[in-house]
């Protein structure tokens, strides 16, 4: 496993603090600090997978999983019914900013599309 010297590698650790409102052997899941809609919530896995291109074969179910967690979050945030956004970004172009792998869970306004 890669060494995780990422800001949410430090937030894994509980090296610096976040709001979190999932917690599970595979995963967690924080409030972005900063919220780009009213519910912004990342899903990360505990293991530091830096990008989509580093998901192994392997790690299919824990990428299932995610996206499963994903669900639950937009469930206990109350915006499932009304519909939410999953975006994954992957390197530069695709606005990545934070090399370890995160799910954005986005609602609570409506999103426009296509985005930017
Ligand atoms: P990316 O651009 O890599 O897809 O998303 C990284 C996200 O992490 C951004 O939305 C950014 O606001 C969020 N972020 C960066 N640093 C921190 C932090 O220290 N705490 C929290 N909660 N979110 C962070």
């Amino acid at each position: 496993m890669a060494e995780n010297n990422t800001i949410f590698g430090m937030i894994l650790r509980g090296e610096i603090p976040s709001t979190r409102v999932w917690e599970d052997e595979h995963c967690i899941a924080f409030r972005d600090i900063n919220a780009a809609a009213p519910t912004h919530v990342l899903v990360i896995p505990r293991d530091h997978i830096p990008t989509l291109n580093d998901i192994t074969e392997d790690q299919k179910p824990l990428i299932g999983h995610l996206v499963w967690v994903a669900a639950q979050v937009a469930r206990q945030e109350g915006i499932a019914d009304d519909g939410y956004r999953l975006v994954v970004n992957c390197n530069d172009r695709g606005g990545q900013t934070v090399y370890h792998l995160h799910m954005h869970v986005l609602g609570g306004r409506d999103l426009s599309w296509p985005p930017g």
